[in-house]
């Protein structure tokens, strides 16, 4: 069972909901694909005792055997690859390594070179097995590593996945094959329209879903009749309390010293496997 933990936005407590809850799972593989900010390990703090770098394969055209026939360029989707006046130019920021370019080159003038785009740190916390991407400085795209850090995960386990914030492409490559997504948001106008959007986004990925609200005894009433209205579970409302974020920015799992918020969490597990059971009653039915 996969299931990722995303947001429509950032500073909604993703990061603390999946930390805890992987906590509370305690066997469970937590996989953290918020590659350009990953912190999940500050608060499950596991000792690390693998690292690897993470590339991605390149064009590199050998010019004594182009003839400038412009195929790589007409093939490439990402423009990452250019044939101006017969002279090919590639922009290897831009390249997914896709292969296609090679692949069609008559001339066979394409060979692959590795270009490191980040690393790979994989270890253990306790019962949890953890794995996390850490992007380059400046590499613009995050998809290509995440998908090298979802090549980690152990589909016999509980596997939790902190997505990285927003609806962008880097959140749609880490949720996309999950089995359930939970999407944490606050009850405000705010998070009220980015959750809209992430709703949207794991909708047109078919995937089950259901909501988190975070600092629910503040703000309005917006978020929960929007769910009430589209037909989507909430599963867990954890109230504002101020201890919550100072263990938050000190750095320490909130369900180590907040005991008694373990129960809300022992209520989110529970929910989440009887929307997965629901879903897969559902799926019986439309065979
Ligand atoms: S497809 Fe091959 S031969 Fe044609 S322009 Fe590109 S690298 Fe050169
Ligand atoms: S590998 Fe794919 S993305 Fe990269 S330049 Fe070639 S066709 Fe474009």
């Amino acid at each position: 069972m996969v299931i990722a933990i995303a947001s429509g936005k950032g500073g909604t407590g993703k990061t603390t909901v999946a930390a805890n809850l992987a906590f509370m799972l305690d066997d469970a593989q937590v996989i953290d694909c918020d590659v350009e900010e990953p912190n999940a390990h500050l608060f499950l703090k596991p000792v690390m005792n693998t690292k690897e770098t993470a590339g991605l394969p390149v064009p590199v055209v050998d010019e004594s055997l182009c003839t400038g026939c412009g195929r790589c360029g007409e093939v490439c989707q990402y423009s990452a690859i250019v044939v101006i006046q017969k002279k090919v130019m590639v922009f290897h920021e831009l390249c997914h390594g896709c292969g296609a370019c090679a692949y069609f080159c008559p001339e066979k003038a394409i060979r692959e070179e590795e270009r490191e785009i980040g690393i790979i740190e994989s270890g253990t916390a306790g019962g949890l097995s953890f794995v996390h991407g850490i992007l380059n400085i400046g590499e613009p795209m995050a998809p290509p590593l995440i998908r090298k850090v979802k090549e980690r995960i152990e589909r016999g386990r509980t596997v939790i996945i902190d997505a990285p914030p927003g609806t962008s492409c880097p959140v749609v490559e880490t949720v996309r094959d999950a089995d359930f997504c939970v999407l944490v948001t606050e009850p405000t106008p705010f998070g009220l329209n980015d959750l809209e959007l992430a709703v949207e986004m794991v909708r047109k990925l078919g995937i089950p879903m259901g909501v988190v609200i975070n600092s629910c005894t503040i703000g309005d009433s917006g978020v929960r009749e929007y769910c009430e209205r589209e037909g989507i579970p909430v599963l867990m409302s954890m109230p504002w309390d101020r201890r919550i974020a100072e263990q938050y920015s000190s750095g320490m799992l909130m369900l180590r010293n907040l005991r008694e918020y373990r129960e809300h969490y022992g209520s989110l597990i529970t929910n989440i496997r009887a929307e997965l059971s629901r879903d897969e009653t559902a799926h019986c039915h439309q065979r």
